[in-house]
């Protein structure tokens, strides 16, 4: 299939392909929208089974940073970027060896040769340390550590995100803002949620958990009095709120009728395999968390550096205002008894066209038109 053809292309603005002979690079930027900015969104390096899974995987999320960055209310756009591992490290993206630092300066250069039209940051695979080699080519890279001028490990946020996300859901769903009693099942204690179970367990909530590190549970278990289950059933154990925190579609259809929740608040990103079980979680009378509202955090935090700047009180606001955030959407998919993913794409797609069609699109400098030539 022509990539003209391929649905997940659709409103796509470019889709760049690179390759580098020297360091074994092959990689895709896809650059999906640049009306409210630069298109910001993260590289991940991933072992596809081919090119055309990598192709569609990077359209995907693009499109997705576009509705994530519009809907925090960020001056960005959308945009993603794969790695496939190059073929001397076995296909292995977690290779340390040597060649790992030239392939992200190869990537680096690919980034900056867009000119500031996409901005990239870390992803899955893909660490500080790269980005610090990738920032060595690249001006058009975030997500640094503090050491480089940078905004830090953004998982903190996150959790605090979810948490208030979380409340807001909880106050619709049992009309109080008091969470404690109130039995929340976590599956995944990784950077963000462990911090989730850290607020909740002080917030007076019972933990139901599962992880599979089995000393990461343990502790849990020592520290949050929380009861362990397994990584599969977790997910319909009987609680309030079940928190996805570990991997995406674990709302799927086998899933999805079998939850044992009023309240779906958590930070994996594609929590739903599809976008048309958000309408059986409602059906159901769950009030589901819209992944990519409720996980801004990460990408609120690094927002700031996109400009060149550090800061940490504009992030601190613009994370609390996730709680009205989720709340409003929340209000609208109940009062127009519309899901809260199908509101939560309409409000972020709406405030793009508006941008667009009040003529008010970012432009890179080296893009804008050239005045016109005088005719002799
Ligand atoms: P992480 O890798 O630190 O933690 C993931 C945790 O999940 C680990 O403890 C891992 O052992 C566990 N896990 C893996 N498979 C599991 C399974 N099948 N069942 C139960 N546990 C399992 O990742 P993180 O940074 O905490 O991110 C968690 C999720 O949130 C991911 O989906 C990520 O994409 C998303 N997210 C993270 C951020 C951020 O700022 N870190 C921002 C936005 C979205």
């Amino acid at each position: 299939m022509s990539v003209f053809d391929n649905a997940a292309f659709r409103h796509h603005n470019s889709v760049h392909f690179f390759s580098d002979e020297e360091t074994g690079l092959q990689a895709i930027i896809a650059i999906h929208s640049t009306v409210l900015g630069p298109a910001l969104g993260g590289c991940r390096l991933v072992s596809y089974a081919n090119s055309d899974e990598a192709l569609q995987d990077v359209l995907r999320l693009s499109r997705g940073m576009s509705f994530k960055n519009s809907l925090a209310g960020l001056e960005l756009g959308g945009g993603k970027s794969v790695i496939i591992p190059p073929k001397s490290w076995g296909g292995d993206p977690g290779f340390q060896g040597e060649g790992r630092a030239a392939l992200f300066r190869a990537f680096g250069r690919a980034v900056q040769s867009l000119g500031g039209r996409y901005i990239t940051a870390e992803d899955m695979n893909v660490s500080v340390e790269d980005a610090q080699n990738m920032a060595l080519e690249t001006d058009h890279v975030v997500g640094l550590d503090v050491s480089q001028g940078g905004m830090g490990d953004p998982s903190p946020l996150t959790a605090e995100g979810v948490f208030l996300g979380m409340r807001a859901c909880v106050r619709r769903a049992f009309n109080t803002d008091n969470m404690e009693g109130l039995s929340v099942a976590v599956q995944g204690l990784g950077k963000v949620g462990w911090r989730v179970c850290e607020s909740l367990h002080a917030a007076g909530a019972q933990l139901i958990v599962a992880d599979i590190m089995p000393e990461t549970t343990a502790r849990a278990a020592r520290l949050f009095n929380a009861k362990i289950v397994d990584t599969d059933s977790i997910v319909t154990h009987e609680a309030d709120v079940f928190a996805p925190c570990a991997r995406g579609s674990v709302i799927n259809d086998e899933t999805v009728n079998a939850l044992h929740v009023k309240v779906v608040a958590g930070s994996a990103n594609n929590q739903l395999s599809r976008g048309e079980l958000g309408k059986t979680l409602m059906e159901r009378g769950i009030i589901y968390a819209p992944d990519y509202v409720i996980n801004a955090g990460g990408v609120i935090n690094i927002a700031p550096e996109a400009k060149g700047q550090v800061n940490h009180e504009w992030v601190n606001n613009k994370i609390k205002s996730l709680e009205d955030t989720v709340g409003e959407i929340i209000d609208t998919s109940l009062r127009e008894k519309r899901p809260t993913n199908e509101v939560a794409d309409e409000i972020a797609t709406r405030r793009i066209l508006d941008a667009r069609d009040a003529g008010k699109a970012w432009q890179p400098a080296f893009l804008k038109k050239p005045a016109l030539r005088q005719s002799a």
